[in-house]
């Protein structure tokens, strides 16, 4: 099965393009969803990060993400630990939801691809890009949040340059239109490589 990782910086548009591709029947896996949904469903991780976090991590059983937001921010090495416990149990899901796919090639959609250097583990790369500004806009306008908080994560993740050069694909996300004709094209060469 090949496996391609989709990734972009916030508000890039990445699971616009993942929503595209599912319309061409391809198994998407949202990985940043689906660590979430770990975090809240598996008991070995919630003792995990209470550990690492301490009780209020959890609030009635369910993450208390606003406590851990603030905790995270700013300190790389709590992030760090975080990841080192929720990336491995969400790397066995995945592995575990490809099994039971029956397509060509598989999408797993994440925002964290390069950073964290797990673009090794992937056969294609897609990376959407747009520019700053029409991220910050787009981003304002679906999210209750602030041109900080935004500024903020954009400047914690790799610059797009840095991402195209390690792509093998890149999807220009302006229009809607124009992007979904960008997918279609991709969609034709990976089912070409995957055979
Ligand atoms: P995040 O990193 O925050 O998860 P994302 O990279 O998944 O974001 P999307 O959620 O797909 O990005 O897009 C961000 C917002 O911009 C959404 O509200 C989406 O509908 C809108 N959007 C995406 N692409 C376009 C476009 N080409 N034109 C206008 N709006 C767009």
């Amino acid at each position: 099965m090949t496996i391609v990782g989709l990734t972009g910086g916030i508000g890039s548009g990445k699971t616009t393009v993942a929503n595209f591709f599912e319309d061409l029947r391809v198994p998407v896996y949202f990985a940043d969803i689906e660590a979430k949904k770990l975090m809240n469903r598996s008991k070995v991780l919630q003792r995990k990060i209470k550990a690492l976090f301490g009780e209020e991590a959890y609030v009635n059983n369910e993450l208390n993400r606003p406590y851990l937001a603030s905790k995270i921010f700013n300190n790389e090495n709590l992030l760090q630990k975080m990841n080192a416990i929720v990336h491995p149990k969400v790397g066995k899901h995945f592995d575990r939801w490809v099994k039971n796919q029956n397509a060509p090639y598989v999408i797993k959609e994440a925002a964290v691809i390069f950073e964290n250097d797990s673009y090794k583990n992937y056969d294609f790369i897609i990376t959407v890009v747009a520019d700053k500004k029409a991220r910050m806009k787009r981003i304002l306008k679906r999210d209750l949040t602030t041109q900080q908080k935004i500024k903020a994560i954009m400047k914690n993740q790799w610059v797009d340059s840095k991402k195209v050069r390690l792509s093998d694909f890149v999807i220009n996300n302006k229009s809607f239109e124009n992007t979904r004709e960008q997918v279609d094209s991709i969609h034709r060469k990976l089912l070409n490589l995957s055979n």
